[in-house]
């Protein structure tokens, strides 16, 4: 193995080692459904975390790879005859510009949450919650190898119109200014890690000042600990990066790591043990999060036992996603009901130490909605809802209801129980701002 970064992408996977042992429909289908998806690994990934006696099955080759059932079979098709018939380049760009188009490049209206600082327009912020801001630094909108179910996958595709980004801090500490209503700051991407560890500075630095004492907590959402704990490690500015954690820390301020793993394999090579092990060194906290995906993670056995060594490593068990309406969504979709039958398996299983963890969550356009259950309330049978997150902090925790439906994969497929018009943030759900997203009162 070495620890030095080595990217795959359709160009080059043919490199890889080990991918003579893959199968030729296996290949053809990445072939073809990688013109569509964003497609990247590394060599991380390809020694250290994919089972290549296994690839048919393996949910580390499936997180990364593109596969047929990823696209819609007449999209595959589709695909497949303009290559098959040697199409030109612009032609299979255009069919592939198309298909993406339908695949939902931009859900649950994020582009709402975009503020505006005066007349400007904060293309690199979403400020959807009152007490959290999320920044998407320019640099760190790439990452170390791509998901193939991520919904940030249109920022990778060159479809830039749609890529939340921003080349400078000025506008943010200027908004930040004004906003002494923020405590937390989450950096995200792509990946901010990615960046180097000067670039990462030149964003967190500025917010040691005291001008910032009501920023509390700075958050990095990151999947670098899974796709490439070298991070930490041996890369050249690993040694900038925990210095910069260990002066956010001395500074005063909480640094809270927002892990991305999806798979316990991801948490068992030496390498992510010791990165993981390098960053609470620091006293930064690192909290895990993931999507359910269907045929990566679809078992409570497997959440049971991700949650059981994150909390041996020392890390936070967070948040369970519900996967987001886009994409290959239909691969990796589960209905509701499925969701909370593994969540509530898994967490049956495990201590009060991994029960930090709140899901199975959507993170639709009113807030993160959390499906706490399936009950029968006087013979009807409903979903029994909450939100996490609200747009409006008074719909936190309020629990409600949905009629129970056993296909529904997201929230917009949900009717309200007992013959309701309306769920009970509807009415104020629609009088949102847009520039304005919680100041309606
Ligand atoms: C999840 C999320 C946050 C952070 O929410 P916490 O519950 O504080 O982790 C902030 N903004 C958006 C848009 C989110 O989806
Ligand atoms: S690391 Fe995160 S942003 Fe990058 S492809 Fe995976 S899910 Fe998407």
């Amino acid at each position: 193995m070495s620890n030095h970064l080595k990217f795959y992408t359709l160009h080059n996977y043919r490199t890889i080692p080990q991918i003579s042992s893959v199968s030729d429909d296996l290949i053809r289908d990445v072939e073809i459904v990688g013109r569509v998806l964003p497609f990247k690994t590394n060599n991380y990934v390809i020694d250290e975390l994919i089972d290549w006696s296994n690839v048919e099955n393996d949910p580390i080759f499936t997180l990364n790879f593109p596969r047929k059932g990823m696209l819609e079979k007449k999209h595959y098709g589709t695909i497949e005859k303009l290559i098959d018939r040697d199409a030109s380049k612009e032609e299979i760009d255009a069919k592939v510009q198309e298909i993406r188009l339908t695949l939902n490049p931009n859900p649950a209206g994020q582009e709402h949450n975009v503020p505006y600082l005066g007349e400007i327009k904060l293309k690199g912020i979403q400020h959807k919650y009152p007490e959290t801001v999320l920044f998407f630094p320019s640099q760190g909108q790439t990452c170390h190898a791509y998901c193939t179910f991520c919904f940030r996958w249109p920022q990778f595709s060159g479809m830039n119109e749609l890529k939340f980004a921003m080349k400078e801090t000025d506008l943010l500490l200027k908004y930040l200014r004004l906003h002494t209503e923020v405590t937390d700051i989450l950096f995200t991407g792509g990946d901010p890690m990615v960046m180097s560890a000067a670039t990462l500075e030149a964003y967190i630095r500025p917010l040691l000042a005291p001008e910032f004492s009501h920023i509390h907590s700075i958050r990095i959402g990151t999947k670098s600990l899974a796709y490439w704990p070298y991070r930490y490690l041996t890369d050249k500015d690993s040694d900038d990066i925990i210095r910069l954690f260990e002066d956010v820390m001395k500074a005063g301020k909480n640094l809270s790591i927002q892990a991305h793993f999806n798979h316990p394999v991801e948490l068992s090579t030496k390498a992510v043990e010791q990165a993981i092990g390098r960053i609470r060194s620091t006293g930064a906290q690192i909290r895990v999060q993931s999507p359910l995906l269907r045929h990566i993670n679809d078992k409570p056995e497997l959440w049971a036992e991700k949650w059981r060594k994150e909390v041996d490593l020392g890390c936070i068990p967070y948040y369970m996603f519900i996967a987001r309406d886009t994409g290959a969504k239909h691969y990796f979709e589960l209905p509701l009901d499925k969701c909370w039958q593994i969540f509530r398996r898994a967490y049956s299983k495990v201590s009060g130490l991994c029960r930090t963890v709140r899901g199975p969550s959507m993170s639709d356009d009113a807030g993160k909605i959390q499906v706490l259950g399936v009950q029968e309330i006087r013979g009807e049978k409903v979903y029994v809802l909450r939100f996490i997150q609200g747009r409006n902090p008074k719909w936190v925790d309020v629990p409600f209801f949905a009629e129970y439906d056993p296909k529904a994969t997201w929230f917009n497929q949900l009717k309200p129980a007992f013959g309701e018009e309306k769920f009970f943030f509807e009415e104020q759900k629609s009088k949102l701002k847009v520039t304005k997203p919680f100041l309606f009162e």
